[in-house]
């Protein structure tokens, strides 16, 4: 197992599974919404182009993601757990098309499913490491609130992403009924989909996957 793809809504738990399944299998987790964002506090030309389109809850252009999957992949080798990639059906076919080149193809693609209600009561709390990328559900109680110090790395601060309100967040469901849904019905065409059950805990959605994949 070394080339898994991670589906599913925004907020259905792909970056913490992705980052579960990367220390269990020692494989290096891929969130391209991190890389953009990264490349948009560096005010880079991907990161000016991006800016707005995340702000608007809007999918950035095919063509540039695939660029920067192409160039990840060329950087850091074969092995990998793409979260957030690909999310339109030309994404998906021009990633299949450029491991073919390769001679290589995905060994697991997983979506997560979570009803629309879950994922609303999720990013009203959500917030990120600007370190690690870990994401957290806010608890004052334990220090789980802004500013705050990433319970995971110890170092980085806690924040609130920018596209984590009610607003943007419904321009992103709406996002990706219109565009992603289509992804996990590629897959599942081509018999290569994993669906499993993402409500619950972290640990329980990733002890599923475990026993999905075993
Ligand atoms: P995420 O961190 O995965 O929720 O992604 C945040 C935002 O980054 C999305 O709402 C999109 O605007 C953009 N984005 C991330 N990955 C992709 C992709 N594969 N294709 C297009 N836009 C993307």
């Amino acid at each position: 197992m070394d080339r898994f793809v991670l589906l599913g809504p925004p907020a259905s738990g792909k970056g913490t599974q992705a980052a579960k399944l990367s220390e269990h299998f020692s494989i290096p987790a891929v969130s391209t919404g991190a890389i953009l964002r990264e490349e948009i506090e560096k005010e880079s030309s991907l990161g000016v182009t991006a800016e707005h389109h995340l702000a608007r809850g809007e999918l950035v252009p095919d063509l540039l993601m695939d660029e920067l999957i192409a160039s990840w992949v060329k950087a850091h080798g074969d092995q990998f757990i793409f979260d957030g990639y690909p999310r339109t059906k030309p994404q998906a076919e021009s990633l299949d098309q450029f491991l073919d080149e390769q001679s290589l193809s995905l060994n697991c693609v997983i979506t997560l499913a979570v009803p629309d209600q879950v994922l609303r009561d999720r990013v009203i709390g959500r917030l990120s490491c600007g370190q690690c990328n870990h994401v957290f559900q806010a608890n004052s109680e334990r220090g789980i609130q802004v500013d705050g110090r990433c319970p995971d790395c110890g170092s980085g601060r806690l924040y609130q992403r920018k596209d984590d309100n009610l607003e943007t967040f419904e321009l992103r469901l709406e996002e990706y009924a219109r565009k992603t849904e289509a992804v996990p019905n590629y897959y599942s065409r081509t018999g290569r989909l994993q669906t499993i059950n993402g409500e619950g805990t972290p640990e329980e959605v990733f002890a599923r996957i475990l026993k999905q994949l075993s």
